[in-house]
C-alpha cells in the first residue's frame, strides 16, 4: 500500500496503480486482486488474512443439482494462468479450494495447474469440489504424478438409490459414473471427502446411504453430511428442500451411529451447534469461513459461540430451526 487517507487507499504494483474506495485498507493489504482495467472490474482472488481461499475454475457444469449454490452458466473464461500466479502469492501453509461449476470439465488444464503450483508451493494443499463424472482409468498416471496427500477431492453423493441421485443432480447415469470414478480415484490413492447435502427428500434415506457408504466406499477419508445453503437454487427451492435437523435429528443420528460403528469418519458441516444434540456436537466442526460467517440475534450471549460455525451470511434471519439456542 502506498497511501491511505481514511477515505481511499492507493496500491501500486509493477503494472499500475489501484485506488480502493470505501474499504478499510488494512483488510485488503496483501490480497491478490485480479484487475481488468478495460472492464473496470477487480476480483479479490486471495485474502491474505485467510488460510482458506477458493478459486472458481469455471461456471460451466454438466449437472444441474436441485440445491446448487452456484447455478451453472454457459460461458467460460480460462483463468488458469492467473490462478496459478495467485496460488504462488497465497499465504503460507494455506488450503486453496477449487470449485465451479465443474472444474474437471477442463481436466488437462486442471492437472497441469496442480502439477505446476504444487511443485512450486510445497506448503499449499488443495480442496477440489468435483462431481467426479469425468475421470477415467487413463487419468491414473496423471493423478499419481501429483502429491495426492495434499489434495482432498470433495465429491457429492446424495442417495444410495441411483435413480434418486440422478434426479437430484439432473443427469441420467450420474450415480453409476460417480461410483465408477470413485473407484478410479481410490485406485490412484486419492483422498476423498464424500459430501451429502441434507434435504427433505433425501433425509429419510440417510441410513440407507450410510449402509451403502460402509459397504461400497469404505476407502473414503471422510463423509460429510451438510446443511443446505440458502443461495442459488438452494434459495429458490428452500421450502421444498430445507430439512429442519433440529427437530428431525434422529434421521441424522442413525446415519452417524451406523457409520461410526463401521469405522467411517463422519462429519456434520454447516450445522449450527445448538441444533445438534450435545452428544453429537463433536461431529459438527465449525466449517464456515470467517468472512462468510454470521450469527443471529439469539447468538449474542451463547456459551457455544466460540466453537460454533454459525450461519452463512446469506442465511435468512428467520433461520428455520424449530429447536434453537442453548438451554
Ligand atoms: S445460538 Fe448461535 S452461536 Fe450458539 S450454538 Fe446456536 S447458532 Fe451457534
Amino acid at each position: 500500500m502506498e497511501t491511505a487517507d481514511g477515505e481511499s487507499a492507493l496500491f501500486t504494483g509493477a503494472t499500475g496503480s489501484l485506488r480502493l474506495l470505501g474499504i478499510d485498507p488494512s483488510e485488503v493489504d496483501g490480497d491478490v486482486v485480479f484487475v481488468v482495467p478495460l472492464r473496470k472490474t477487480a476480483h479479490r482472488l486471495i485474502r491474505a488474512n485467510s488460510r482458506h481461499n477458493t478459486l472458481l475454475i469455471t461456471e460451466r457444469c454438466d449437472q444441474l443439482c436441485v440445491m446448487c449454490s452456484q447455478p451453472p452458466k454457459k460461458q467460460h473464461v480460462d483463468m488458469f494462468p492467473f490462478f496459478a500466479m495467485a496460488v504462488l502469492l497465497a499465504p503460507e501453509n494455506s488450503t486453496i479450494g477449487l470449485s465451479g461449476g465443474e472444474p474437471t470439465l477442463f481436466k488437462s488444464e486442471l492437472f497441469e495447474f496442480l502439477r505446476k503450483t504444487m511443485e512450486q508451493r510445497g506448503d499449499i494443499d488443495f480442496h477440489i469440489l468435483t462431481n467426479a463424472q469425468h475421470f477415467d482409468r487413463d487419468d491414473l498416471a496423471k493423478l499419481r504424478d501429483l502429491d495426492l496427500n495434499r489434495i482432498l477431492w470433495g465429491i457429492p453423493v446424495y442417495s444410495s438409490d441411483s435413480t434418486f441421485h440422478d434426479h437430484v443432480v439432473g443427469k441420467p447415469g450420474a450415480f453409476d459414473q460417480v461410483r465408477n470414478n470413485l473407484s478410479v480415484l481410490c485406485e490412484a490413492g486419492a483422498k476423498i471427502e464424500l459430501r451429502t447435502v441434507l434435504m427433505q427428500p433425501n433425509a429419510p434415506g440417510l441410513l440407507d446411504l450410510a449402509r451403502f457408504v460402509t459397504v461400497a466406499l469404505p476407502f473414503i477419508d471422510k463423509w460429510a453430511i451438510m446443511q443446505l445453503e440458502n443461495i442459488g437454487y438452494g434459495r429458490k427451492n428452500w421450502y421444498s428442500l430445507f430439512f429442519d435437523s433440529s427437530l428431525g435429528f434422529d434421521l441424522v443420528s442413525k446415519a452417524v451411529d451406523f457409520s461410526v460403528s463401521r469405522g467411517i469418519n463422519i462429519k456434520l458441516y454447516n450445522f449450527p451447534l445448538c441444533t445438534v444434540p450435545a452428544e453429537y456436537r463433536a461431529f459438527a466442526p465449525s466449517t464456515i469461513s470467517d468472512w462468510k460467517r454470521a450469527y443471529v440475534e439469539d447468538c449474542v450471549d451463547c456459551s457455544l459461540r466460540n466453537e460454533c460455525g454459525g450461519f452463512f451470511e446469506w442465511h435468512p434471519k428467520v433461520h428455520g430451526y424449530g429447536r434453537f439456542g442453548v438451554a
